[in-house]
């Protein structure tokens, strides 16, 4: 099954993907994180865009599809994928209809304020990627990942500006996805200012439908 996760930054895409891949045998493509890990790795990708997802900006779309399409041309994702932070734009979403139709795209609804106060509290491991929150989720020792010692760090995109930008970009060039997405019957959106749990749980329901 394809699926698509739609939802503003901080929504939860990331939680819900990373369990269901784990539950559907499939592969969770995130286009922030292949563009994270290449501005990590210095690669010739990540120093084109690195200054981009600091600003909270979108890449160009054109770079955005050819990576997704190449990605999903792998072998592990013959039984589907989870795509998560793709499609973005109404080009992209356009696009992606004619390369590789979605079966189900599951949008996750939460308020702007309840997504500032996520963002504005996640912590990373810069190393084994865990992340944290310091309020619902904080790791053990102040500002220390769990798992492998390492300090934790804010992403430069989770920084206030950053967090104003990235939310900007979403309710001008991702929230007319919904529309997209409901006039060809593939959206479903469930309200995610919930528990990770029973949000979770609505999403199951809705693929096993
Ligand atoms: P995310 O981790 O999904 O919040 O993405 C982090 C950043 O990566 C975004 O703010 C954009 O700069 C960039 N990015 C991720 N996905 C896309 C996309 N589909 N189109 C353009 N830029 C993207």
């Amino acid at each position: 099954m394809k699926i698509v996760l739609l939802g503003a930054p901080g929504a939860g895409k990331g939680t819900v993907a990373t369990r269901l891949r784990d539950e559907m045998s499939v592969p969770h493509i995130s286009t922030g994180e292949i563009f994270r890990e290449a501005i990590n790795n210095k690669t010739e990708l990540g120093n084109k865009v690195s200054e981009i997802l600091a600003r909270g900006e979108l890449v160009p779309d054109s770079l955005t599809i050819a990576l997704v399409k190449e990605r999903t041309q792998n072998s592990d994702c013959d039984k589907g994928y989870i795509l998560d932070g793709f499609p973005r734009t109404m080009v992209q979403a356009e696009e992606w209809e004619k390369i590789d139709s979605v079966d189900k795209v599951i949008s996750l609804d939460v308020s702007v304020d309840e997504v500032k106060r996520r963002l504005m509290g996640r912590r990373v491991c810069p190393k084994c990627k865990a992340t944290y929150h310091v309020e619902f989720q904080p790791p053990k020792i102040n500002n220390t990942c769990n798992l492998c010692s390492t300090s934790l760090e804010i992403r430069p995109d989770d920084r206030e500006d950053a967090i104003e930008k990235r939310l900007e970009v979403y309710s001008s060039q991702t929230s007319v996805l919904l529309d997209f997405y409901s006039k060809i019957n593939k959206l479903i959106t469930i309200p995610a200012d919930r528990k990770p749990e029973e949000v979770y749980q609505s999403v199951v329901s809705i693929i096993s439908k």
